[in-house]
């Protein structure tokens, strides 16, 4: 049987799979990440005996997912040993002969909730994650978002809570987004992994107060019609109602729909695809792939 291969390229494992075009995850592997040259002979090895139509790949990043770019199909500047300039997109190319596809994780999660997940029959939606890193990947009238490169999401301004002193985690930019609300942030702010903390911890408050902060400029800026919340941080699942009323006190009413005002419980959801959001998204992005192949073709 002809199935789409998907590959979930993260920074600490590997989650290779194979589906069927309704979404449906037949078999998967995971492997850590290690250099590419024995990370992708594993994922060589599991694909070797499979009749594939097309791959799709949601990687870590940065990357460059730009068609016509020089770079693209590398995964760009990451601090991750090996992997820089590393170019997954040819040499799954040119291992199977079959089109694939390329975007970030979070782009790909995406693309897979508005397929087959929470955001099912919209035109739009986002996608975030909070995790070891915060990001988020967006489909606005039905196209995955990108222009000089892909969005990166989780690195934007956010107002300090005013108990906050905690510096930062990003490398880049101390207290962005990620720097502040990731995972790891958390940990080292309140000196144990948030997973210990109580939901009654003041933690949630001001982890509320940054991510609210956050959805209140991506409603702004792209209006989607729904956002998907998943990632670790989000296991924590009274984080939804503080978070949900929060971006209700930022927006004040100023945006007048039913779904950030009545409805915002079906607004701010975690993934109709549970923990399959993150390969379901390589799956759509294979089938995607597969849809532009044969538009090109026909
Ligand atoms: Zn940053």
């Amino acid at each position: 049987m002809a199935l789409l291969g998907a590959i979930e390229a993260g920074g600490t494992k590997f989650v290779c799979g194979v589906g069927t075009e309704d979404g449906t995850v037949v078999e998967r592997v995971s492997f850590p990440t290690t250099t590419p040259e024995e990370t992708m002979a594993l994922v060589f090895e599991f694909f070797a005996s499979k009749e594939l139509t097309a791959i799709g790949v949601g990687s870590f990043g940065p990357i460059d997912p730009v068609k016509g770019s020089p770079t693209y199909g590398c995964i760009t500047t990451t601090p991750k040993p090996h992997w820089s300039n590393y170019n997954i997109v040819k040499a799954l190319e040119e291992r199977f002969g079959v089109p694939v596809g390329f975007d970030t994780d979070v782009n790909g999660a995406a693309l897979g909730e508005y397929t087959w997940g929470a955001a099912q029959g919209l035109d739009s939606c986002l996608y975030i994650t909070i995790g070891t890193g915060v990001g988020a990947g967006a489909v606005v009238s039905g196209q995955l978002i990108h222009g000089l490169s892909h969005p990166e999401m989780g690195h934007i301004i956010v107002r300090r809570h005013p108990d906050d002193s905690y510096e930062g985690t990003c490398p880049y930019h101390g207290d962005c987004l990620e720097g502040l609300a990731a995972g790891p942030s958390l940990s080292k702010r309140w000196g144990v992994p948030g997973i210990e903390l109580t939901p009654d911890h003041p933690a949630w408050e001001m982890e509320a107060y940054y991510l609210a902060q956050a959805l209140m400029n991506y409603v702004l800026v792209l209006s989607p019609q729904r956002i998907v919340m998943g990632g670790g941080v989000m296991k924590q699942q009274h984080l939804f109602g503080l978070i949900q009323q929060k971006l209700q006190e930022l927006l004040a009413g100023y945006v007048p729909h039913a779904s950030l005002n009545e409805e915002i419980g079906q607004y701010i959801v975690p993934p109709g695809l549970g923990d399959n959001a993150g390969i379901c998204g390589a799956l759509a992005l294979a089938k995607l792939a597969l849809d532009e192949t044969d538009t090109v073709l026909a």
